[in-house]
């Protein structure tokens, strides 16, 4: 495990490796979490996220080997603090901060998908190059040479994955933020 300090959050860095096979059969449940993925506000909004994403098997199916990596963003708690005041407060805090974070992972991978031909990122959420994502307006993705399909749009059973292999909780907050939030990518080769 990897830890680093900024002005505003600390970062735990957990990764694990896992044939690929076994993570698919394991957690993977195209179907399952359909609903849920219906009921959030990306759904049909992004290129990243359903409906229209590849499906699980044939685009991951192919590479051998997964590494899950988890980002666990702990907040200071003057930031909590500031999060409870407004829904606004909140998101900002997590933007600076957690954002901050998801994009340095994003970059990270993309730089190593460069160096291992054939090697496929899935994102840490949603995809947020663009102010606003062309989806909204019916037109084809800005940057399809960056986006990354979001690791929850394949279908996968996030919660488990993150317990089991990475001994990671997802934690959410009905208000403000939870003491942290993770991100969780993975980098598939051949
Ligand atoms: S790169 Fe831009 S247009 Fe493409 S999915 Fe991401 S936000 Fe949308």
């Amino acid at each position: 495990m990897e830890k680093g300090r900024c002005a505003m959050f600390t970062t735990e860095v957990k990764v694990k490796a896992l044939p690929v096979r076994e993570w698919l059969d394991r957690y993977c449940f195209p179907g399952k979490f359909l609903d849920a993925c219906k009921a959030c506000p990306d759904y049909g909004r992004v290129w990243s996220c359903p409906p229209g994403v590849p499906e699980a098997e044939a685009l991951l199916g192919r590479c051998r080997t997964a590494y899950l990596i988890g980002v666990k963003v702990c907040y200071r708690p003057a930031d909590l603090a500031r999060a409870l005041r407004s829904q606004e407060e909140a998101e900002a805090v997590r933007q600076g901060t957690y954002g901050v974070a998801k994009k340095a992972l994003l970059e990270a991978l993309l730089a190593l998908e460069e160096r291992c031909p054939g090697s496929i990122t899935v994102a840490a959420g949603r995809c947020e190059q663009c102010a606003g994502c062309t989806r909204t307006q019916g037109l084809p993705c800005r940057k399809p040479e960056r986006m990354r399909y979001s690791f929850s749009a394949f279908g996968f059973d996030l919660t488990a994955l993150a317990r089991e292999q990475l001994d990671l909780d997802l934690l959410w907050a009905g208000r403000g933020l939870p003491p942290y939030n993770a991100a969780l990518a993975a980098f598939l080769t051949r």
